[in-house]
């Protein structure tokens, strides 16, 4: 029987099944003892020494004692912290992005996923050089500046080669005044060698959902190719920071398994990077099964409800507050409202999820890899954050400027990211409200950036980013930025 040890490069001693047992009944417990789960609130509350901002975060124990407790007044102060930590470390901005589908070609045989190879069905498609071009300018077009490149496995259809030249054709387009500026990876494990050709490539987040941290249900969930190998797939970011990749971004596929095992699966691997590689994951997202050709999502009965979905994305807030959380256009309006208050910072907008979908004048569904809920374009989208008081941004400067991983952390803790981040933020929607956006965005952005310059702390960081807004709006200057 593997021991438990967040150390351990195995998988099954980092992600221990005993230990999550332990936990859950531990969770299960003390669910109702009010004083443990005050003490909990407490420890998890962010605060001020020595000019630092502190917040110690949760163990994935005491995490999945929040999750269990159901009194209504505790899981109020859960909200209520959880909103605190965001504002405290991320303030009201929400970073942009768009998922760009390269290929669906795939040998592997995932039962959720309408790219597995048995699936007869569906068109597959494969992006030339000149197509993604393509879906490049009409994603600068839109605004964005920040991808998620997205491919099925396939080792002759989508190699790394392949790949690496996808990314090295979406850097080189400078389609009027758009950009590119960081491209987030989200393909299959690979080997420390591939790693290191994607970091020298210049990624930004290598991103790798483990769909399901629990290996019986894994194991049936991939039944062919070579995801089919758990161990492998679990230790991917292992292998992604040995090869020099800073930023690895975490998933669960929620509705696989059960959420408590789920939950404490993604904090003890979050507690594993910390432990052996110094820094936890940059990001955390919770993708939820959605329905897709040749996919039922009734048939994974482990579904969420809504609320339960908030509560989740709420605990991981208050237990890895470092850490940057992504919801997709896979949940509706409604639902990724709630989630912007309880801690999602980044999420996606106008996005399309079939294989060349963004030069289509109509949403395609034939290649499509899941049902898109929030089907709003991105100014749509963006003109929503502003009403609701968020600032969209388009800021890709840290990891550009080498605050990745550790480096990105310490800005995060110096409470330094209201005059780096905000100005960053406001300068970046300022390119978006020039270069892209209807006029009634652009009137309610110009409000905001006004509004909002005054939240920059530093005098000296207020009055460089009025100047170089000024030089946005007249002139094709771009790219500004702490
Ligand atoms: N092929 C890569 C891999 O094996 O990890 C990743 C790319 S895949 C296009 C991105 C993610 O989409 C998967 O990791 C999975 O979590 C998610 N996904 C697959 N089928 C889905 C479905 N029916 N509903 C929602 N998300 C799904």
């Amino acid at each position: 029987m593997a021991i438990y040890d967040p150390k351990s490069l195995k998988a099954d001693e980092f992600i221990n099944h005993e230990e999550i047992l332990e936990t859950l009944q531990y969770a299960e417990e003390n669910k109702n003892n009010v004083e443990l789960i005050d003490a909990i609130l407490e420890k998890a509350r962010p605060r001020w020494e020595n000019g630092i901002l502190h917040c110690k975060g949760l163990t994935h124990r005491e995490a999945s004692v929040l999750l269990a407790c159901d009194i209504p007044e505790k899981v109020e102060a859960m909200y209520k912290l959880a909103e605190d930590i965001k504002l405290q470390f991320y303030g009201n901005r929400i970073v942009i992005f768009a998922p760009l589908y390269l290929s669906n070609y795939c040998i592997n045989g995932c039962l959720y996923c309408p790219y597995h190879a048995k699936n007869k069905t569906i068109p597959r498609k494969k992006l030339t050089q000149e197509e993604v071009r393509a879906e490049v300018i009409a994603l600068q077009d839109m605004g964005h500046k920040r991808l998620a490149i997205e491919a099925g496995e396939h080792p002759t259809e989508n190699p790394i080669e392949y790949i690496l030249e996808c990314i090295n054709t979406i850097y080189s387009i400078k389609h009027k005044n758009g950009a590119i500026r960081r491209v987030n990876v989200n393909i299959a494990a690979t080997t420390v060698e591939n790693y290191k050709k994607l970091h020298d490539a210049g990624i930004g987040t290598y991103i790798l959902f483990q769909e399901t941290y629990h290996r019986k249900g894994y194991e049936e969930l991939h039944p062919t190719g070579p995801k089919s190998d758990y161990a492998y797939h679990t230790e991917a970011m292992d292998r992604a920071m040995e090869g020099g990749i800073d930023d690895v971004g975490l998933g669960v596929l929620f509705g696989l398994d059960k959420y408590r095992y789920e939950f404490a699966g993604l904090l003890m691997h979050a507690e594993h990077l910390e432990a052996v590689h110094g820094v936890g994951p940059h990001t955390i997202s919770v993708p939820r099964v959605k329905p897709a050709d040749d996919i039922d999502p009734t048939e994974f009965d482990n579904s969420l409800t809504d609320e339960m979905f908030e509560k989740i994305i709420a605990c991981i807030r208050i237990a890895v507050p470092y850490t940057g959380m992504i919801i997709s256009t896979r949940e509706s309006e409604e639902v990724r409202k709630k989630a912007l208050a309880m801690g999602i910072s980044q999420i996606s907008g106008g996005s399309r999820t079939s294989v060349g979908g963004y030069t289509e004048e109509e949403r395609p569904h034939d290649t499509e890899q899941f049902d898109v809920s929030d089907q709003r374009t991105l100014d749509e989208v963006i003109g929503w954050l502003i009403e609701l008081g968020y600032i969209p941004s388009f800021c890709t400067a840290c990891y550009r400027e080498g605050r990745t991983g550790d480096r990105f952390m310490s800005l995060c803790k110096s409470g330094q990211i209201q005059n780096c981040c905000h100005p960053n933020a406001l300068m970046t929607l300022g390119e978006y409200l020039t270069d892209y956006a209807s006029a009634d965005t652009k009137e309610k952005g110009m409000k905001l950036i006004e509004k909002e310059l005054m939240n920059i702390p530093k005098e000296k960081v207020r009055e460089i980013a009025r100047e170089n807004l000024k030089e946005i709006y007249n002139s094709n200057r771009r790219d500004f930025r702490f």
